[in-house]
């Protein structure tokens, strides 16, 4: 079994070649945000058809950095890239390279990556053999959020992606977090990702994630709005871990730490829900493992 494996980020784009559940190739590029659609299907196309070249493909996954009519199998749109709004971009792939296709949301994809090969599960009982024995459970339900350029989220029920009635489930990054905040790309004021993403905050402060993450006083006041957005999440949903992905997550234990007592404050004080949080085990690999995750069993037949 050949897979295909991509995924299109708002700041950069990465794809991989999985060869019976391996990870045989792996490729990961900057976007050129001015580029657009056009810039991007010329970058992807070539690439995997040298890839098709050495072995024909099975199948190919696709996790897109924006809402994705799942059932439509269209993408949405794209609020940080031009050109892709009411794409259908998994039947454009599927006519390049002569392999069946299935996009879904990356944050999605993430969140079925991280579940069923990540940070979601945990050791179950004959742990402690050797790691390919090593038997594992999958904790649901779990919620996946990527902090970078933007803000997603993803949701999986029993090893299902939760998407709603209109697929457009678990979009945490516009949820209101300061009414009288800043206007943010999607018209409305002070959505989560308006306050909290990686592209806002450079632009805001004028320095990367990275390195306003490096100064404890920006962070104590940076999870205070972290912590409004997954509280929301907690509360609505009672999830059984919450795992980061993206960029801003590899701030670790300086971030993870401050943001785990904040949530504390913040839940309502008689809710016994658990406060589980983690950085992803895939780091920048969730989306393309979900993306296979996807392509071996896309209506979720368990775990
Ligand atoms: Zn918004």
């Amino acid at each position: 079994m050949r897979t295909l494996a991509i995924d299109i980020g708002g700041s950069k784009f990465s794809m991989a070649v999985f060869e019976n559940g391996r990870m045989a190739r792996r490729e990961s590029r900057e976007t050129d945000k001015d580029g657009g659609r056009e810039w991007m299907l010329a970058q992807i196309v070539p690439l995997a058809r040298e890839w098709r070249g050495e072995a024909a493909f099975d199948s190919c996954g696709i996790g897109f950095g924006g809402p994705v009519k799942y059932l439509e199998q269209r993408i949405a749109l794209s609020t940080h890239v031009g050109g892709w709004r009411d794409f259908p971009l998994a039947a454009y792939i599927e006519t390049e390279l002569g392999v069946p296709c299935i996009m879904d949301n990356d944050a999605n994809l993430g969140a079925l990556g991280e579940a069923r090969f990540g940070a979601g599960r945990v050791a179950g009982r004959g742990a402690g053999q050797t790691p390919e024995r090593r038997v594992t459970k999958p904790l649901s339900p779990l919620f996946y959020m990527t902090l970078s350029t933007g803000i997603g989220g993803g949701i999986i029920h029993e090893g299902t992606v939760w998407r709603g009635a209109d697929s457009y489930g678990g979009e945490i990054g516009h949820l209101t977090i300061r009414p009288n905040g800043p206007e943010c790309l999607c018209g409305a004021r002070g959505c989560f990702e308006r306050m909290c993403c990686g592209l806002w905050l450079e632009k805001d402060y004028g320095k990367s994630a990275k390195e306003l993450l490096e100064d404890p006083v920006f962070v104590a006041s940076y999870v205070v709005d972290l912590a409004l957005g997954l509280k929301a999440c907690i509360m609505l949903l009672n999830p059984a871990r919450i795992v980061i992905g993206g960029g801003i997550a590899k701030a670790g234990a300086a971030l993870f730490v401050p943001l785990r007592v904040e949530l504390r404050r913040q839940i309502t004080a008689w809710s016994g829900a658990r406060i589980d949080v983690v950085p992803a085990a895939l780091a920048d690999d969730s989306v393309l493992w979900g993306a296979l995750a996807l392509v071996e069993a896309p209506r979720g037949t368990g775990t």
